[in-house]
C-alpha cells in the first residue's frame, strides 16, 4: 500500500483547525460589557461589585500594568437556543501560548459568589444545559492586567516589572464578549481526534497500530461534512470509536495523574496577585471536580491555602467541601515550596512544622509526600529533615532540567548526609505542567528509567507557573488514555495513592547519596543580596529571640510571644520561596521584601531587648552582661548564658617593609600589603603560612556574567575566562578600630570599603567589605588562594555539611562549578585546615592547581558577593551593600562551626546585676544545639533541638537550668516519637549521636519549678 502517512496527518490539522474546532461553538450573540478600573491596587470584592462601571466595546484596549478592572457582562439567551447548552465566551485579550503569564479574571456571580476563573486556556463559563431560552445572564469578572514578563524575546531587560516603573499603557484588547452555544458532540470529537493524532505520532511507522489509528482517523474525516460540521460530528465519532476501545498492552507503562497548578508564591508577579491567583485557580479546580467524577486535584504550600481562608472566605468555603470528599487534596507539607539550598538547619524544619501542622489544624490530614517539583537543587541535608517531620516521600521533576549530566533513576532512595534515605520521584514526564498531550505521555513512557523493576510514574497535570490548573480537555483526554492501546495508562490518583503504589512495586530502589545538585540556575544562591542577607539575618534572629524569650519565660517569668514567634516564622518561611530567596523575582517582590526584612528584624529585636532585659533586671545598673546567643562558649561566656566578657589580650599593627600593615595577635600574624591584599596569614601555633607562596588573598575578582539565557538564574561556566583582579587600592589605612586595617577601592561605576581587623585573643581573620555596587552584567567575587591540598571540601548545609571534590575528574564534578554554602566552607590536609565564614552569602567555588615552582597545591576559595543581571528585575543588586566574611587558619570543622556561627551572631551588652544561667548546657562542642524554645502547644514545656556537627559520634550530656520533671525526644512537630523515655537524674541527660544526628527533646519542668 502507498504510503499517505503525511496527507493524513495534514489532513486531520487543518480540518481540526479551520472547521471542527470553531464548530464547538457553533452559534454566538454578543454580550454587553462595562468595566470599571480600581484606582489603585486590587479592592474587596464587594466594592468591585458595587462601582459603577462605564460602557466597552470589545477591540479596545483596556489594563494598565498590574492594574484591576472590573468587568460586567449581561445578555439574555436567545429563546431559539431552547434545550442547548450554553456557556459565555469571555476572552480579555488572552495569548493562548502564555497561561499564566498573562490578563487572567475571577468570575462572581451578583451576590458575591465566585463562577470560575478565566485564563487563556479557560475562557468559558457555563451558563446552563440545557437552556430555556430567555434567561438573563449577568456576570461581573474581576480582571487583573498583569503585564507580561517573559516574552516571546525572552529575558529583555523591562520596566514592567514594578507597578513603579511599568508606566500606564494599556496592555491588553478585549477579544470576545459572547454568550454562545456548546455544542457537546462536536468537542468530543476534537478531543478524540486530538488524543489518536497526538498517540499516531508516536508509534513507530512499522507499529500496525499506527495505520490502524491512521485509516480510524481518515475514515472520520470523511464523514465529517465540512459544511455541517455539527450535524455530521456524531457519525465521525462513530467511525472512532474502534480504535479508542482497543485496550492498553499489559506492560504499558501506568501514570498515576495528579490535577496541579504550580503556582509560584511570587515571581513574575508580587505576593499579593497570588493570593488572587490561588483563588481563581482553586475556583477553577472545585468547579471542575462538580463535574468530573474521576478527577483529583493536589494543592501545595499551606500559605496559599491560608491566603485562601484569609481573602476569599467564599472560596474557601467550596475548598473545604471538597477536601473533605478526598478530592482536592492538601499536598507537600510545607509553608511553601521553598528553595532548599539556602534555607538554614532550623528555617528548613519550620518550613515542614508550619505547613504540616496547618493541613492537621483544617483538615486532620498528614502529608506523608514532599512536593516540591520546581525547587533548584536538594541539599543534602534535607533527607534527615523530612523524616524528623514524619514524612517519608519526596517529588521532584527539577534536576531533569540539568545541562550536564542525565539523572540516571526517576524512582530511587535518596541518602543525606546522616544516612537517613527517603524514597524519592522524578515524574518521567519532565514538567509540572502536564497537559495530556500524547507526547508528554509517550515521553514519560519513554524516557522512565526504571523500567523493568518499576512501572508507574507520577504525571502533576494542569497549567502552572502563573497558576490556572487543570482543564476539562486534559481531563476528557486522560479518560481516553485510561486504557488505550499504544499508550500509557492514565488514572487520576492523589500522590499518596501514587507513592504506595511505587514503593510497593519497587523492592530494591537505587540508592543516590549526597544533594541532589541541579546543573542550572547556579547563580540562584547570589542574586538579590539583599534578599538573601535579609533571610539570614532573620534566622539568626529567630534563635536568639526564640533563645531568650524561653530562658526569660522560664527564669523571670516574662510572657513568652507564641502568636508574635509564629507570625514572624510564617513571614520569613514565605520569603523562602523558591523564586523569592533565590532573588529570581520582579523588583516590586525584592523591593517589597527588603522592607519586610527590615520589619522583621525590627520586631525580633524589640523582643531579643525585651526578654534580655527582664532577665538582666531592669535597674540598667551593673556591668555590661555578654548575652551569647551562640552554641558554643564566647569569650568566656556559656552557651545560652548572659555574664561579663573575659579579656583577651591586644592586638598590635606594625608598619610592614614595602608598605601595608602586619597585625599580629599573638595567635596570628597578618601581612595586608600596600595594595590592601593579604599576603600572608601566618599560624603562629602551628607555624604554617595559610597563603599560597607569591599569591594574596582578600582578591577582589570582577567577571563579565551575561548567560546565555535566565539572566538572574544562571551564571555560564565561561564566565571564568575573563577576570579583572581588583589590585588598586585608593587608600590603606590603619583603621580606627584596633588591630584593624581599612581599604578602599574604586572600578567601573563602584567603590568598595574595607575593614579588615584581627580580634585580640581571635584566632580569626575579620573582612568587612561594603561594596557600592553599580556595574552591569558583571560578577564579584572574594578570592582566597591558600596553600592548602585537599581533594575535597566541606560547605555547611542543614544540621552538618556537605563534601563537594576539589577536582573535576568527570562530567558531574565539572559541574558544579558554583555551589552553596550556609555559614562557612573548610578544608584541610590532616591536622591543619582553613575555613571561610560569612554572615550573609550563600555561593562559593573552589578550585586548585599545582603550583611550578614548589610543587605544591593552591587551593583557591572564592566567596561570591554580588551579581548585576538585568532580567527580571533591571536594577538588581544596585547600590550598597555590607558584608562580613573571617579566615580561620588551622581550623577545624569544630572551629569552622564555632566560627560561623560567631559571625553570623552579633554581641549583644545588657548592664546587669547578676550572670543568667543558662536553660540548657551541653558539654561537648561537637554537639550543637540550633534551638531552644517554648513547645507550641502553649504547655511550657521547653524544646530544645541539637545535632551532631562534625560528622562523627558525639556522647555528650545535656543539663537542664531548672528541675526536670521528664524528658520526651519529639519529631519536629514536638509530638512524642515511639521508644524508651530519656533518662535523667538530676537534671543531666545522657546523650549519644551518630554522625550528624538530630534530635529534638521535649523537656517537661517540673510544677513547683514554675515561676
Ligand atoms: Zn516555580
Amino acid at each position: 500500500m502507498h504510503d499517505d502517512r503525511t496527507l493524513v496527518e495534514a489532513r486531520l490539522k487543518r480540518v481540526l483547525d479551520e472547521r471542527i474546532r470553531p464548530a464547538v461553538h457553533p452559534e454566538s450573540v454578543p454580550l454587553d460589557v462595562a468595566v470599571w478600573h480600581a484606582p489603585g491596587e486590587p479592592v474587596p470584592v464587594a466594592d468591585g461589585l458595587a462601582a459603577t462601571p462605564e460602557p466597552i466595546a470589545v477591540g479596545d484596549r483596556w489594563g494598565a500594568p498590574w492594574g484591576t478592572s472590573w468587568f460586567t457582562v449581561t445578555g439574555v439567551v436567545p429563546a431559539a437556543w431552547a434545550g442547548r447548552t450554553v456557556e459565555a465566551v469571555l476572552d480579555l485579550g488572552f495569548d493562548k501560548n502564555m497561561p499564566g503569564f498573562q490578563c487572567e479574571g475571577l468570575v462572581y456571580r451578583s451576590d458575591g459568589t465566585p463562577v470560575k476563573g478565566l485564563n487563556p486556556l479557560n475562557d468559558w463559563v457555563r451558563v446552563g444545559s440545557p437552556v430555556e431560552g430567555g434567561e438573563e445572564v449577568r456576570l461581573h469578572i474581576e480582571a487583573a492586567s498583569n503585564p507580561v514578563i517573559l516574552d516571546y524575546h525572552p529575558f529583555l531587560p523591562t520596566k514592567l516589572g514594578d507597578k513603579e516603573t511599568a508606566g500606564t499603557e494599556p496592555q491588553y484588547t478585549l477579544a470576545r464578549m459572547d454568550l454562545a452555544v456548546f455544542d457537546e458532540t462536536v468537542w468530543q470529537l476534537v478531543m478524540d481526534l486530538e488524543v489518536l493524532g497526538e498517540l499516531m505520532a508516536e508509534l513507530p511507522v512499522d507499529a500496525a497500530r499506527r495505520w490502524e489509528i491512521t485509516r480510524a482517523v481518515e475514515r472520520a474525516l470523511d464523514a465529517v461534512d465540512l459544511q455541517d460540521v455539527n450535524g455530521t460530528a456524531a457519525a465521525a465519532r462513530e467511525r472512532l470509536a474502534g480504535v479508542l476501545a482497543a485496550p492498553a498492552a499489559p506492560s504499558a507503562h501506568r501514570i498515576s495523574a495528579v490535577g496541579h497548578a504550580h503556582i509560584d508564591s511570587a515571581w513574575l508577579w508580587p505576593l499579593r496577585e497570588t493570593v488572587r491567583k490561588v483563588a481563581r485557580t482553586a475556583s477553577n479546580m472545585t468547579a471542575l471536580l462538580d463535574s468530573e467524577p474521576a478527577f483529583v486535584f493536589a494543592m501545595s504550600q499551606a500559605q496559599q491555602w491560608a491566603w485562601i481562608k484569609e481573602h476569599r472566605p467564599e472560596v474557601w468555603a467550596k475548598v473545604t467541601k471538597a477536601v473533605a470528599a478526598g478530592r482536592f487534596v492538601p499536598t507537600g507539607g510545607m509553608w511553601v515550596e521553598s528553595d532548599t539550598n539556602m534555607p538554614g538547619s532550623e528555617a528548613m524544619a519550620r518550613q515542614f512544622v508550619h505547613g504540616k501542622r496547618f493541613f492537621l489544624d483544617e483538615f486532620g490530614i498528614e502529608n506523608d509526600e514532599v512536593w516540591l517539583p520546581d525547587t533548584f537543587g536538594f541539599a543534602a541535608g534535607l533527607p534527615q529533615i523530612i523524616r524528623a517531620a514524619g514524612s517519608k516521600w519526596l517529588l521532584t521533576q527539577k534536576i531533569s532540567w540539568s545541562r550536564t549530566n542525565t539523572f540516571p533513576h526517576h524512582t530511587f532512595l535518596w541518602e543525606g548526609i546522616d544516612g537517613t534515605r527517603i524514597f524519592t520521584h522524578f515524574p518521567p514526564v519532565d514538567t509540572y505542567n502536564c497537559s495530556m498531550k500524547g507526547s508528554e505521555i509517550a515521553h514519560a513512557a519513554r524516557n522512565f528509567r526504571d523500567k523493568g523493576v518499576a512501572r508507574h510514574s507520577l504525571a502533576p497535570t494542569g497549567w502552572g507557573d502563573g497558576g490556572g490548573g487543570t482543564t476539562r480537555e486534559m481531563v476528557a483526554k486522560a479518560a481516553r488514555m485510561r486504557d488505550l492501546e499504544g499508550s500509557a495508562t492514565v488514572t487520576w490518583e492523589t500522590p499518596a495513592e501514587f507513592f504506595a503504589k511505587a514503593e510497593a512495586e519497587h523492592a530494591a530502589p537505587a540508592v543516590w547519596a549526597g544533594e541532589l545538585y541541579l546543573e542550572l540556575h547556579r547563580a540562584t544562591l547570589t542574586s538579590q543580596a539583599r534578599t538573601k542577607q535579609g533571610n539570614r539575618r532573620s534566622e539568626s534572629l529567630l534563635r536568639e529571640a526564640e533563645l531568650w524569650c524561653a530562658t526569660a519565660a522560664v527564669r523571670a517569668g516574662h510572657p513568652y510571644p507564641y502568636e508574635q514567634l509564629d507570625r514572624i516564622w510564617k513571614t520569613v518561611l514565605l520569603h523562602q520561596f523558591h523564586d523569592i530567596l533565590p532573588g529570581s523575582s520582579i523588583a516590586w517582590v525584592h523591593r517589597e521584601a527588603e522592607r519586610t526584612y527590615a520589619a522583621v528584624a525590627e520586631e525580633l529585636d524589640a523582643l531579643v531587648g525585651a526578654a534580655q532585659r527582664a532577665l538582666a533586671g531592669d535597674s540598667g545598673r551593673g556591668a555590661p552582661l555578654l548575652f551569647n546567643s551562640a552554641p558554643h562558649t564566647r569569650d568566656g561566656v556559656a552557651a545560652g548564658g548572659a555574664a561579663a566578657p573575659a579579656t583577651t589580650g591586644e592586638t598590635t599593627v606594625l608598619p610592614r617593609e614595602g608598605g601595608g600593615h602586619i597585625l599580629d595577635n599573638g595567635l596570628l600574624r597578618v601581612e595586608v600589603d600596600g595594595r590592601g591584599l593579604v599576603v600572608s596569614v601566618y599560624d603562629q601555633a602551628a607555624g604554617r603560612e595559610a597563603v599560597a607562596p607569591g599569591q594574596a588573598a582578600n582578591l577582589l575578582q570582577l567577571h563579565p556574567d551575561f548567560p546565555n539565557m535566565w539572566d538572574a538564574w544562571d551564571v555560564d561556566e565561561f564566565y571564568r575566562n575573563t577576570v579583572t583582579d581588583l589590585v588598586e587600592a585608593d587608600e590603606v589605612a590603619a583603621g580606627d578600630a584596633p588591630g584593624s586595617v581599612r581599604v578602599t577601592r574604586s572600578f567601573g561605576r563602584s567603590r568598595v570599603r574595607q575593614l579588615l581587623s584581627l580580634a585580640p585573643g581571635a584566632k580569626r581573620l575579620d573582612i568587612d567589605t561594603e561594596v557600592d555596587w553599580h556595574e552591569t552584567e558583571k560578577f564579584l567575587k572574594l578570592a582566597f588562594p591558600l596553600d592548602v591540598r585537599a581533594d575535597r571540601y566541606a560547605s555547611e548545609t542543614q544540621y552538618g555539611h556537605t563534601y563537594r571534590p576539589t577536582h573535576t575528574n568527570t562530567s558531574w564534578e565539572a559541574a558544579k562549578f558554583e555551589a552553596c554554602n550556609h555559614r562557612f566552607v573548610h578544608l584541610e590536609e590532616p591536622g591543619w585546615g582553613v575555613a571561610l565564614v560569612n554572615d550573609s552569602t550563600y555561593g562559593h567555588d573552589v578550585t586548585r592547581a599545582v603550583r611550578a615552582g614548589d610543587s605544591g597545591t593552591t587551593t583557591t576559595l572564592r566567596a561570591s558577593l554580588l551579581r548585576a543581571p538585568r532580567f527580571p528585575d533591571p536594577e538588581t543588586d544596585q547600590g550598597v551593600h555590607r558584608f562580613r566574611h573571617a579566615l580561620v587558619p588551622g581550623a577545624t570543622i569544630g572551629d569552622a562551626v564555632r566560627e560561623g556561627y560567631v559571625v553570623n551572631l552579633p554581641a549583644r551588652y545588657v548592664a546587669g546585676e547578676a550572670e543568667v544561667a543558662p536553660l540548657v548546657t551541653v558539654d561537648d562542642d561537637a554537639v550543637v544545639v540550633t534551638a531552644v524554645k517554648l513547645a507550641d502547644d502553649g504547655s511550657g514545656d521547653v524544646v530544645v533541638r541539637f545535632h551532631e556537627a562534625h560528622g562523627g559520634r558525639a556522647r555528650a550530656t545535656l543539663t537542664a537550668g531548672f528541675p526536670l520533671a521528664a524528658v520526651t525526644a519529639t519529631d519536629l512537630l514536638e509530638r512524642p516519637l515511639a521508644g524508651t523515655p530519656y533518662e535523667h537524674e538530676g537534671g543531666a541527660v545522657p546523650l549519644s549521636l551518630r554522625p550528624f544526628e538530630l534530635v529534638t527533646l521535649r523537656l517537661r519542668r517540673s510544677p513547683d519549678a514554675r515561676p
